[in-house]
């Protein structure tokens, strides 16, 4: 496991777009900010991801508390549903973010983003740092000459919008009257950006419109007529799609309650500030289940869900000290969690929030409120009848939500490890089960009958794992090449293949070579990929 506060973010972002896992879309237009494009090596990352999470949640359900394996069906919904379900669903009326527009530099922000950002803002770095004060200082003293100076030279460049630079002598004469007193940071600021509350922008210093409602779904129209009737959304989440399903799934697959609904699929928010490479894009993708249940029983299987979840990421190789379980707070919760038991949320240290901790899934008690909001606004009856209760009632749901893309990063984060000592000096520890290539073959030179051999072992491996078989450059660069991508098992073809049909087997994590026979190699890669 990686320390996570080490890793550079640029390093890894670089590394991806190298190896081909990730790209920026649009790339040759100069990107789309918010949009990333899966290479051939993290396409097959997300899906051994994805499909790992089908296995375990649909195909090989977890066996709940009373032993049994849990009862939950699969679904694949449209991205594009009625317009009426997102008006019952409250993501029309609340489905917003508070934004504030800087009145300098028009740049539009999440409200609840200005202070991280402004934290982390390169104006706000040099005005502390003509003070003597770092970035994590409290309070500082006021030098008015100081701050004078640095207005009309470097804080033209750096905060063109910040009062203090644009009425240099209005503002430091405020300034002045303060000489020598140690204030708060945030108060310097308020009076260099001549603001009597909130911040100023951390882009350019100026000041911030008041927070306004920002709706963060994508709109687009059904049809050729673009009026209001015909508008719709691409679906912000996928959990809608399986309420609009759950009577079809009760009529047709003979299910009873408790049972799951589970889809994993697209979805799409226009975010403000896109950031942190694909953690907050604005089109990902998510794994759910929605797993209903009788009123009573949800806080017994609130609980359930939460350990499970946390158990499923570190079955994929999330190390415990990166995993952190958290229960929201009250003003945090979504507006159909506000009753029952809450929301947790499943996070992971990510390099960009060391050493805190970001989201990669939710786990949340959303009551009864989709089904009874589709009840009511359809029109249609959704109460379960309970049998062995003899009672009719509208089931609660409980929601572990999982980030698909968030996880594939989780997984890159977890898996970048440097070593200085490799001719690449980083590989990529994935579980071998989610490599994106599980094993390589190389024969060691192109001659000799070696890449024969090699070939023939390829077209074996092939036909059951995701192999490469490389034959160009030298060795080391091969095995370099192979540790970036993360692979694990590497077979080497060589002279004594030649006279005694045994192959070296290069560990990726230890660099531990053995030899193995040949014909032992695909039972070999059978056993290793089972145990881990
Ligand atoms: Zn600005």
């Amino acid at each position: 496991m990686s320390s996570q506060s080490t890793i550079s973010m640029d390093e890894l972002v670089a590394l991806c777009k190298r190896r081909g896992f990730i790209f920026p879309a649009s790339e040759i237009y100069g990107g789309l900010n918010g949009f990333w494009d899966y290479g051939p090596l993290g396409t097959e990352l997300k899906n051994n991801l994805r499909d790992r999470w089908w296995q375990d949640m649909v195909r090989c359900s977890p066996t709940g508390p009373d032993g049994e394996p849990l009862s939950i069906v699969g679904v694949d919904t449209s991205i594009i549903q009625h317009p009426k379900v997102w008006e019952a669903s409250g993501h029309v009326g609340g489905f917003n973010d508070p934004m504030q527009t800087c009145r300098h530099c028009k740049k539009l922000l999440r409200a609840d983003h200005v202070a991280d950002m402004l934290r982390e803002s390169e104006w706000r770095h040099a005005l502390l740092a003509t003070l003597d004060a770092g970035d994590d200082a409290s309070e500082v003293t006021v030098v008015a000459g100081a701050l004078r100076n640095w207005a009309q030279r470097k804080g033209k460049k750096a905060a063109p919008g910040l009062a203090l630079v644009r009425q240099v002598d209005e503002v430091t004469a405020a300034l002045e009257r303060r000489n020598g007193e140690t204030i708060a940071v945030d108060e310097l600021l308020a009076l260099a950006a001549q603001i009597t509350d909130g911040a100023p922008c951390p882009h350019c210093g100026g000041d911030l419109t008041a927070p306004r409602q920002f709706n963060l779904m994508f709109e687009t129209y059904v049809g050729a007529v673009r009026d209001d009737d015909n508008k719709t959304y691409l679906r912000p989440e996928t959990a809608q799609g399986i309420f609009l399903n759950y009577r079809n799934v009760l009529d047709t697959m003979r299910v009873k309650l408790p049972f799951g609904i589970a889809q994993i699929g697209k979805a799409f928010r226009n975010e403000v500030t896109p950031r942190n490479f694909i953690f907050r894009s604005r089109e990902f993708e998510q794994m759910e289940v929605e797993w209903f249940c009788h009123p009573d029983d949800a806080p017994k299987w609130y609980e359930f869900w939460c350990a499970q979840r946390r158990d499923w990421w570190r079955s994929v190789g999330l190390g415990d000290d990166n995993l952190l379980l958290r229960s929201h707070d009250a003003d945090e919760l979504a507006h159909y969690a506000k009753t029952g038991c809450g929301t947790f949320d499943i996070e992971y240290r990510f390099p960009f929030t060391a050493p805190g901790y970001g989201e990669l899934e939710g786990v949340a008690h959303r009551t009864s409120f989709d089904l009874e909001q589709h009840q009511e606004h359809a029109r249609t009856k959704l109460e379960y009848f309970d049998q062995q209760r003899n009672e009719r009632y509208l089931p609660h749901v409980i929601e572990p939500s999982g980030g698909l893309s968030r996880g594939v990063l989780a997984v890159l984060c977890e898996a970048y490890t440097p070593d200085p000592e490799r001719p690449s000096k980083v590989y990529m520890k994935f579980h071998p089960r989610l490599a994106p290539i599980q094993a390589a073959v190389f024969p060691l030179v192109a001659k000799d009958g070696m890449p024969e051999i090699a070939s023939k072992l390829y077209q074996q491996l092939r036909q059951r794992y995701v192999v490469q078989c490389d034959v160009k450059q030298n060795i080391g660069k091969r095995y370099a090449r192979m540790d970036e991508a993360g692979t694990p098992y590497c077979f080497t073809v060589d002279s004594e293949t030649l006279t005694d049909q045994t192959v070296t087997v290069r560990h990726r994590d230890t660099l531990q070579q053995e030899r193995i026979a040949l014909d032992a190699v695909g039972g070999f890669l059978a056993e290793q990929l089972a145990a881990s």
